[in-house]
């Protein structure tokens, strides 16, 4: 049997080329190899959330950019948090089993403290708690994650141990796979890529959107006249150029060199290697968001099939912490 995969994304609306490159592109390769469980967390949105008023839309705009980009709700689970209660019960579980000390030293949560303070709430400091559930309560076994998350990825796995070894094993310790995210800055050639920053490109813009954003993007701050010769090696537009221009980066990099090519026109081919890369993906983005109900639907499904293992999982807890079984009374 496939080992299964478990995935959560807060609900950030439209993704983009930084969510694809980064994350997307690896789920949907996943796919063919594990039993892939992935995951809406709009509960955990919840911690940082000023406010609701974008949730269901943002997680419909993310759910229908993950399909078209090719998850594919056939092979994997795709869902919502919210839609399985279950994850909330081995929450307040898992929480009598987590010293207080392990979650307050995590640093997200003292980064969350200041960057926040006016909203420390407690679900901040139980964040890693939530997350373990999310994770066990499918029993993933194996969880992508870039080198930054490995801290939390451990914290799951002790407070997993600690519960197999109070109540009996029920949880496998999931495992990270490390994955080369790589990291994709945004077209301020800074911050990494980011809706906050403003510095994206939607993986469902339009070409002359795309163009319009590429048009804005810091290039070699050292190349101030046409005549003068870049370096590609620090520009963000020749680095977005190996994703997308990947036959074309040897010539980009010498013509840049020796001032043969202007940035203007460098960046009208990427704009255009990304209009022509994306294209499909608009296509089948298009033709899923004018199915009425359809993201409703495969969440729905997805709820489902999510459900049942975790009904299943929440039982076999129940049993080992030696909790009382609810009566069945006879029907009249
Ligand atoms: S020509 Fe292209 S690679 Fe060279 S500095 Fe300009 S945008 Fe960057």
């Amino acid at each position: 049997m496939a080992k299964r995969v478990f995935s959560g994304f807060r609900p950030t609306g439209k993704q983009h080329i930084g969510n694809y490159l980064g994350a997307v592109r690896n789920w949907v390769s996943l796919q063919d190899e594990y039993d892939c469980v992935y995951c809406v967390v709009d509960i955990h949105a919840l911690t940082t959330l000023e406010s609701t008023e974008m949730l269901r839309e943002d997680i419909y705009e993310m759910v229908l950019d993950w399909l078209a980009a090719g998850i594919d709700p056939q092979k994997s689970i795709v869902f919502a948090q919210s839609h399985v209660p279950q994850v909330m019960e081995l929450h307040t579980l898992f929480s009598m089993v987590t010293p207080l000390s392990w979650l307050l030293r995590v640093p997200t949560f003292k980064e969350k403290v200041k960057m926040q303070p006016h909203n420390v709430n407690y679900g901040l400091v139980g964040y890693p708690v939530l997350m373990t559930a999310d994770i066990a309560l499918y029993k993933g076994e194996v969880v992508p994650v870039g080198e930054d998350q490995l801290p939390h990825l451990e914290l799951a796995r002790e407070i997993v141990r600690r519960f197999n070894s109070l109540y009996g094993f029920v949880f496998p310790e999931p495992q990270a796979k490390l994955t080369s995210f790589p990291l994709v800055l945004g077209l301020d050639g800074v911050q990494k890529m980011s809706k906050s920053y403003n510095n994206h490109i939607e993986i469902a813009a339009p070409p002359q959107e795309i163009l319009e954003r590429v048009m804005t993007a810091v290039t070699d701050p050292a190349r101030r006249y046409r005549s003068d010769p870049g370096h590609p090696e620090v520009c963000n537009i020749f680095r977005l150029h190996k994703f997308f221009t990947p036959e074309r980066v040897d010539g980009i990099a010498s013509e840049c060199r020796r001032a043969g090519i202007g940035c203007v026109d460098c960046k009208k081919i990427l704009a255009q290697s990304i209009g022509s890369t994306l294209e499909p993906f608009r296509e089948k983005r298009a033709a899923m968001a004018a199915k009425p109900n359809y993201v409703d639907e495969v969440l729905a499904e997805g709820a489902n099939r999510a459900e049942a293992i975790a009904r299943e999982t929440i039982e076999e807890v129940k049993e080992k912490m030696k909790l009382l079984q609810r009566a069945k009374l006879a029907t009249q």
